[in-house]
């Protein structure tokens, strides 16, 4: 369909080479994945803290993945030997996530001010569900961590409740969210956590560690 998105058949398909051109970049490399990330401010805000940690955006609108592309580029041009651990696929992430990521390969994934689809009929557009979480637990290892933030209070609880019942996740509690020094950095680093902050909105977050699948894993 004309519709589809191009997309690599496995991670072995991904051009690293030319998303982090400054790293031996080969599949399976990359740490931290930000799930629709819109115009990128998260990954910006990571890469010169975990300057050795590589870190992919998704976001299927063309012209926010070309933004962040150009941005990138700008970045690794104004300081010199930064901003090149971060990169974007313009990919839709409900379709193709694991053609990006092998098993266990991240310690991070981020979902930040996702998209609400508030009626009934869209709830199948939500990027966190039951059948979603069981590829984002594939993709993540052991004690990595989920985070994830919204404005709106019903997809928070949506996402805590369906993250809370999976078997491989365990919500973090507030005193182990204190201690994550990446906790702080998803309030305001993206477009959206600002326009939230500026309209005076009301946010909620929530983390999740993967946790080991049982006695037979
Ligand atoms: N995380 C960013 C932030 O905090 O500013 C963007 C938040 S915005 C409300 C939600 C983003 O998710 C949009 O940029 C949208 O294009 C993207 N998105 C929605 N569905 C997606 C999908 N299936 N795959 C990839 N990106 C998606």
């Amino acid at each position: 369909a004309t519709n589809e998105l191009e997309h690599p058949i496995s991670p072995k398909h991904v051009d690293w080479k030319s998303l982090y051109p400054a790293f031996p970049a080969t599949p399976g490399q990359v740490e931290f994945a930000d799930v629709g990330c819109g115009y990128g401010g998260l990954l910006m805000n990571l890469s010169t803290m975990f300057p050795d940690k590589l870190m992919l955006g998704m976001e299927i609108r063309l012209k926010v993945s070309d933004y962040v592309k150009q941005k990138t580029e700008a970045l690794r041009v104004q300081h010199p030997g930064q901003y090149q651990n971060i990169a974007i696929v313009r990919t839709n992430a409900m379709k193709y996530f694991v053609n990006y990521f092998q098993k266990a390969q991240l310690s991070k994934m981020f979902f930040l001010f996702p998209d609400p689809h508030f009626k009934r009929a869209k709830l199948k557009w939500r990027i966190v569900s039951p059948t979603l979480i069981s590829e984002y637990a594939f993709a993540l290892r052991e004690g990595g961590i989920v985070y994830t933030i919204s404005d709106v209070e019903e997809v928070h609880l949506w996402m805590a409740k369906h993250f809370e019942e999976h078997r491989l996740f365990r919500g973090l509690s507030a005193e182990e969210m204190e201690k994550d020094p990446v906790v702080p950095k998803l309030w305001d680093s993206t477009e959206e956590g600002k326009k939230v902050t500026r309209n005076g909105g009301q946010k909620f977050c929530a983390c999740f560690e993967r946790i080991p699948s049982g006695a037979l894993s």
